[in-house]
């Protein structure tokens, strides 16, 4: 059964977000066959269309209005009924990101359907669609299949395979001009605290240091390995509470969830609250002194050693690649 599916592309720092193309390739399995819009909001939002369309999407419809230029759930809640209102779709698929973990169940409701969030994989198996989610902090994987209502998904970054970006690809582009009520709060300003550096979230590599780093100096040659790989930096709760970096750098049950082709731990000793945020990643690669750390029972490759000597000779050998 062909569907219509709409997909909301996120734009952050001038960039659309990879998630937003992991979201048209869930959207395209969704659709089998049939239409997949992308929806871009903001002043701006023409100028990423066609990058939508090359990763994938069949048309695109913009809302322009300076009033969703930053996120609110009121803003986009208003512009994302009227796309919906004007498109019926069957399907609507958002990243597991703080907008979509926000958004997803707000719009579910109000149309009275189900989600189904944190989507690792979407398969079409016996003429059903199949969404793979992990539970119990990524311990085991459930699948379900939706019966009834538009298909609500969210999709966990770094997980469902990009197409290929293709110029080739053409669609059209619209603007919807939906009437957006004033807004009940105005974000003014943004200001990031980790301005650079690649999104954990959406990281392919992540160096992540533990409280065997031992301070907040401990660090660099974390930050080095990372930036030779392209990667970025993590911490454990155990590295933030003892004040070597900061909270927004946490991985784990209580912090962020990850899934990077590669994760180094460094000084990490594995604790379950620990593993919850990283033990789905790809390739785990643990550094730890202790032979008998809890992090070595998930990771594929084990470096006993200390870590002050183990990752700077990681990073000359990877510069040399
Ligand atoms: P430690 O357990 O102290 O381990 C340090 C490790 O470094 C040891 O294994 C040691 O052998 C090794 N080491 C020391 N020096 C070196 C060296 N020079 N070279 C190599 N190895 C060395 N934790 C999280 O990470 N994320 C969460 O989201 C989270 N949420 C939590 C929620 C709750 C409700 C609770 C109760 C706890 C939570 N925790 C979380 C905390 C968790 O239980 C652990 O306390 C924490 O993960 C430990 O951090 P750590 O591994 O860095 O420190």
């Amino acid at each position: 059964m062909s569907r219509k599916v709409i997909t909301l592309a996120e734009i952050r720092d001038g960039s659309l977000r990879n998630v937003s193309f992991e979201a048209i390739a869930a959207a395209k399995t969704i659709a089998q066959g049939g239409e997949v819009v992308a929806v871009l909001l903001g002043e701006s939002a023409q100028s990423y269309a066609n990058e939508l369309i090359y990763y994938g999407a069949d048309r695109v419809v913009t809302v322009e209005n300076e009033k969703l230029n930053h996120y609110t759930s009121d803003g986009y809640g208003q512009a994302l009924m009227a796309v919906i209102d004007s498109e019926k779709p069957e399907g609507i698929v958002f990243g597991h990101t703080a907008l979509g973990k926000d958004l997803a169940p707000k719009l579910a409701t109000k149309l009275n359907s189900g989600l189904v969030s944190d989507v690792v994989a979407v398969e079409e198996a016996g003429g059903n669609l199949v969404f793979t989610r992990p539970i119990y902090s990524g311990k085991a994987f459930e699948k379900k299949i939706v019966t009834d209502g538009v298909i609500f998904v969210t999709v966990r970054p770094n997980n469902i395979p990009v197409l290929e970006r293709d110029e080739a690809r053409s669609g059209n582009v619209t603007n919807l001009s939906a009437n957006i009520k004033d807004l009940r709060t105005i974000v003014k300003e943004v200001v990031r605290k980790t301005a650079e550096g690649v999104d954990l979230s959406e990281a392919k590599v992540i160096v992540a240091g533990g409280r065997g780093v031992k301070s907040a100096d401990g660090f660099k040659p974390l930050q080095e390995l990372a930036e030779v790989l392209g990667g970025a930096v993590g911490a454990s709760r155990g590295a933030c509470d003892a004040g070597y970096c900061d909270y927004s750098l946490q991985i784990g049950q209580t912090g962020k969830v990850v899934t990077p082709d590669l994760y180094i731990a460094c000084g990490i000793s594995g604790a379950i609250q620990h593993l919850a945020g990283m033990s789905n990643s790809k390739v785990i690669v643990a550094i730890n002194k202790d032979s008998e750390a809890n992090i070595f029972k998930v990771a594929d490759y084990g470096i006993v050693g200390d870590l002050f000597e183990v990752v700077p000779l990681l990073t000359e050998e990877f510069k040399k690649l």
